[in-house]
């Protein structure tokens, strides 16, 4: 990058507390071995907002964000507290664009416990971190994962985000790197170094 900024933009919009940013700061940059900035807030994408679902459109956010926004950085992804739909799901924890720059991972279902009340904040931010994660990947080409242990396998509810672990398998893994290559991004540790560990 040419100014020096990181590759990954973490961006909140509308109120998002600080510790949910630092901990999908710590993981992206730990996970995807990519440099992290946590960026300025942006105001409520109120015009988003589907009264009849009472829910955010995502893919219509990313649309916004992609043609609105401007960063130096290769990905962006937002995080919103509010709650997120896709036309064809009832609700969604997050969306991206597939080999695109934008991705959106949405707080508001992940504190939940199936048959009431709320999780511990540390299954909280698990959670938060793995959505963060998966999505992130999809814009680096990633597609859904059949491998059970693996953070790019497809959950449709709670207990399969819980089910999965917060880290790719070899093969997502080894794909990763080839689109890391391809794009000849910055890594934080050297290749060359990661390549012998
Ligand atoms: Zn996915
Ligand atoms: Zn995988």
């Amino acid at each position: 990058m040419a100014d020096g900024s990181g590759v990954v933009g973490i961006v909140p919009i509308g109120e998002v507390k600080q510790v949910v940013l630092k901990i999908l700061a710590a993981n992206i940059q730990a996970i995807f071995n990519l440099p992290v900035d946590i960026l300025d807030g942006r105001k409520p994408l109120d015009k988003f907002f589907n009264p009849n679902r009472n829910q955010y459109n995502a893919a219509t956010i990313l649309d916004h964000m992609e043609r609105r926004w401007k960063q130096p950085h290769d990905r962006i992804l937002a995080v919103v507290s509010v709650d997120l739909f896709i036309p064809i799901l009832t609700y969604v924890f997050g969306e991206a664009q597939i080999n695109g720059k934008m991705a959106v991972v949405s707080t508001y279902r992940l504190n939940r416990r199936s048959g009431g009340g709320n999780v511990a904040l540390e299954r909280y931010y698990e959670r938060i971190a793995k959505v963060g994660v998966h999505e992130l990947a999809h814009t680096f080409g990633l597609v859904h994962c059949k491998e059970n242990h693996c953070v790019m396998r497809a959950s449709y509810s709670l207990s399969d985000l819980d089910y999965y672990p917060l880290y790719f398998c070899d093969y997502c893994q080894a794909m990763l790197d080839d689109t890391y290559r391809r794009l000849k991004l910055r890594t934080l540790i050297p290749r060359s170094l990661t390549d012998v560990l």
